[in-house]
């Protein structure tokens, strides 16, 4: 086999079945029953208790014997009965993954309640959805299909606000949102089942996140209009803002001075970095690496090369025009090996990715961090965001001397 053919065979993120986890473990009243085999299930409940919820997570026994015999969906259909002895459960999602989709698992042969649970299937097979971020859409999709309210009434100037952000960027959204004359705002992935209820009553629906292209079109199908994009750096601030007002037909000039004022806010933090230079790679796994990408750009640093586990989707694709004009390679569904060699070429100043990358890029001694510890775990959204990621790495920039001389220390050890 060509090298390159086996290299790109590397196992490059973990099984995309956890980005739906995360969703639904973290509802209240929600125990999950995971119908994979048990190696999936070793792996998949490791991860959940390790970065979702801390929840349990039960599953019928799925080895050959189960699949052979055809006992898989009675099995599933016990398992689901099991669970739902206790009365504090109220949701019962049965998750299936690659093995059980294989071996085919038919919705109408589950019920679609079980004592004080509502039953619901999410099919989360890896050979069909190849990363854990587009997992995440398809869990939201399935539950807005499921539970969303789009028969009743509409209520006015209210918007549904998708994607996983960090505490504090949810209460910036929530605080512009109110200047701007928005009256009720729900936020999905949520805790709470009565959320994907009432998401079915929104005006408009802001997708912050690329990779929700299921839910957004389930939404457009339903009547609700979708604002794409999001509120990272001066520009997409305020072009984010009057976005959602002329989607909720809002006082334009209310709109317009808020977003006249977050723009301003955001360009003089950035200003306040005008200092900075360097090369930086970007290459997450969690689907929303592009907006930062831009706010580095905003801020003058040069960004060679930017990759994600996702594919390229509609709904990013403002992003991807302007990085491609700014001169952004960008790798969609992106292979370790390929980000290795943008590493290679570039040489960057400072690496924001994978832990994996990181590892490679330290060993030719420069600078690395992981992005998911250190992009989604701080605000990126408006002016205090930009001046959160900009701070991290103007810091990161002044070591690339500290790692050079490490990486010289250790390569001339006798
Ligand atoms: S086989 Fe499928 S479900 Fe199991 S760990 Fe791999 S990707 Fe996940």
């Amino acid at each position: 086999m060509e090298k390159d053919v086996w290299a790109n065979l590397h196992p490059q993120s973990m099984c995309p079945a956890f980005g739906g986890l995360r969703v639904l473990t973290r509802i209240d009243g929600a125990r999950v029953c995971l119908v994979a085999d048990q190696g999936c299930l070793y792996g998949l409940t490791f991860v959940s208790h390790f970065y979702v919820a801390r929840r349990s997570i039960v599953a019928p026994e799925l080895m050959n014997v189960q699949i052979s015999g055809g006992t898989m969906i009675d099995d599933v259909r016990a398992a689901v009965e099991k669970i739902a002895e206790d009365p504090a459960v109220t949701f019962i999602p049965v998750v299936s993954t690659c093995v059980a989709e294989t071996a085919g698992i038919a919705e109408e042969l589950l019920p679609e309640k079980a004592g004080n649970a509502v039953v619901q299937l999410v099919r989360l097979p890896a050979f069909q959805i190849k990363s854990h971020p587009e997992a995440k859409d398809v869990a939201v999709s399935t539950l807005l299909r499921r539970f969303a309210d789009f028969d009743g009434m509409r209520r006015e100037k209210s918007l549904l606000v998708v994607g996983e952000i960090f505490p504090v960027d949810a209460m910036a959204i929530g605080g512009v949102l109110q200047r701007i004359g928005v009256e009720s705002v729900i936020a999905v992935p949520a805790a709470d089942l009565e959320d994907y209820v009432e998401a079915g009553k929104v005006q408009a629906c802001a997708v912050l996140h690329p990779f929700y292209e299921r839910t957004a079109a389930l939404l457009e199908k339903k009547g609700v209009r979708i604002v794409s994009g999001n509120p990272v750096g001066a520009s997409a601030s305020g072009q984010w803002i009057e976005q959602v007002g002329r989607a909720l037909e809002l006082d334009m000039e209310t709109v317009q001075r808020v977003a006249g004022e977050e723009r301003r806010k955001a360009a003089d933090v950035i200003e306040k970095f005008n200092n900075l230079s360097g090369k930086v790679i970007v290459a997450g796994y969690e689907g929303n690496e592009l907006p930062v990408v831009r706010l580095l750009l905003e801020a003058g640093l040069e960004v060679p090369y930017a990759s994600t586990a996702i594919a390229c989707t509609s709904l990013g694709e403002e992003d991807h025009r302007l990085l491609s004009m700014l001169g952004t390679e960008i790798r969609y569904r992106k292979y370790l090996e390929e980000d290795m060699q943008a590493v290679v070429e570039y040489q960057p100043d400072l690496v924001i990715g994978t832990t994996s990358l990181d590892s490679f890029a330290k060993e030719q001694g420069i600078p690395a961090i992981y992005y998911t510890n250190n992009i989604s775990s701080r605000p990126v959204f408006f002016a205090a965001g930009a001046g959160t990621v900009l701070g991290m790495v103007a810091g990161l920039l002044g070591r690339r001397d500290v790692f050079r001389k490490m990486k010289e220390y250790f390569t001339t050890l006798p």
